[in-house]
């Protein structure tokens, strides 16, 4: 016999999964319905006008994709790109890394545009990759979750759309945090996650092709190699007249979804946007009062993901550790070149909060101080809270 599931409460401010909004997963516990039950396919036309909304789209084709970021990511690629098609991917950080490897896995021709860990990728270097190659598709990242950087995006579009190529940016960790606005900034494909800034738990990739990419889609000279995330196919569910069985879907990931971009719409956009910048905007003061610095360079914070260099001496693990331990808290490790070097904070959906910054931060300087750090007790929780004074 085994007991019955118990785990125990944390506070997730780590690179996601963020901390799952409560009326998000008391959704989860709604009935079941057949996936082509009337009732239910107004359920999936609520979620896909919700996901519009909150996109910043008039895509027909948007939908969640019945699998995590990744499968996001992969549905993307695998349903734009042919083998031997040119691939302008941009790698500052583990994620575009992602992309690439995925692209190479289409078969593409890929080309990496590289930029130091904690920069962005500037739009020149997008440019002369263009002038290299003709490419069909050119991939960015707009949050790095490795790095925490910001990636400013209109003019790496502009270079795209003038070489005529489909822009794909992935929004996993901006979605609900900052704005991706797909139509007015002209991003042609675009995906995301439910389990980062919608606040809700693992399990879909909201997902977005604008006419161009889906006229890519229908013009492939090859049949797409992946069933199961085949767009033409999902789409005849998602949005036909017909509504064609595909796959059977997650009612209960649905229904937390539309109850998580409910949750969104209701805070208001731009709302949800400066919250998330304020609670950055404090937590990076009360760490940088204590010596902690920021790895993704000033200009380019992304605020639902900071990262922040981990000072000499300090052993990554044992903080973090302690801090399950004696706080309940996650926070992130760092990945790829800063695995051991840096921490990754999330304010991510509900957790971006006063409390969880001041929590942290203390929590943080606490343990530094009994590892020999020096610095006087206080100084980080003070400095984030002056800047909760200011406004
Ligand atoms: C988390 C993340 C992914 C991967 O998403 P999963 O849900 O873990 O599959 C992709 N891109 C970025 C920028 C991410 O932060």
């Amino acid at each position: 016999m085994h007991d019955e599931l118990r785990v125990p409460s944390r506070i997730l401010l780590g690179p996601g999964p963020s901390i799952a909004n409560p009326r998000v997963l008391k959704a989860m516990t709604t009935p079941m319905l057949g996936y082509l039950d009337s009732d239910f396919v107004g359920v999936m036309d609520d979620t896909v006008s919700l996901i519009r909304q909150v996109y910043g789209t008039q895509n027909k084709v948007t939908f969640p994709v019945s699998g995590t970021g990744t499968a996001g990511m992969e549905t993307a690629l695998t349903n734009v790109i042919e083998p031997s098609d040119a691939v302008v991917v941009g790698i500052n950080g583990y994620f575009g890394g992602r992309i690439a490897e995925i692209a190479e896995r289409c078969r593409a021709n890929v080309i990496s545009v590289q930029a130091e860990w904690g920069d962005i990728i500037k739009p020149e270097q997008i440019a002369d990759a263009c002038d290299q190659v003709n490419p069909k598709l050119i991939g960015i990242v707009h949050g790095e979750t490795s790095t925490g950087v910001l990636q400013p995006l209109e003019q790496i579009i502009e270079i795209a759309h003038e070489n005529e190529a489909l822009l794909l940016a992935d929004c996993v960790t901006s979605l609900g945090g900052q704005p991706v606005d797909l139509d007015a900034r002209g991003i042609d494909i675009a995906y995301s996650c439910t389990q980062k800034c919608l606040a809700g738990p693992p399990g879909l990739s909201p997902i977005s092709f604008n006419e161009r990419a889906v006229e890519v889609i229908h013009n492939r000279a090859t049949k797409i190699q992946s069933f199961y995330m085949d767009v033409t196919l999902l789409e005849e569910y998602w949005m036909g007249d017909t509504r064609k069985y595909h796959h059977t879907v997650s009612m209960s990931m649905i229904y937390a979804l539309r109850e998580a971009l409910r949750v969104v719409v209701e805070e208001g956009l731009s709302e949800r946007y400066v919250r998330h910048e304020r609670n950055a905007r404090a937590l990076i003061a009360g760490a940088e009062a204590i010596g902690l610095e920021p790895a993704a360079t000033a200009k380019h914070r992304a605020p639902m993901l900071t990262t922040l260099r981990i000072p000499d001496g300090i052993d990554d693990g044992t903080i973090r550790k302690r801090l399950i331990q004696d706080y309940g808290i996650e926070i992130g490790g760092g990945l790829g070149i800063f695995a051991g070097k840096a921490w990754r904070i999330g304010l991510m959906g509900d957790a971006a909060n006063e409390q969880n910054v001041l929590l942290v931060l203390n929590a943080i300087e606490k343990l530094l101080i009994e590892f020999g750090y020096r610095v006087d007790a206080g100084t980080a929780v003070s400095a984030a809270a002056a800047v909760y004074q200011e406004s």
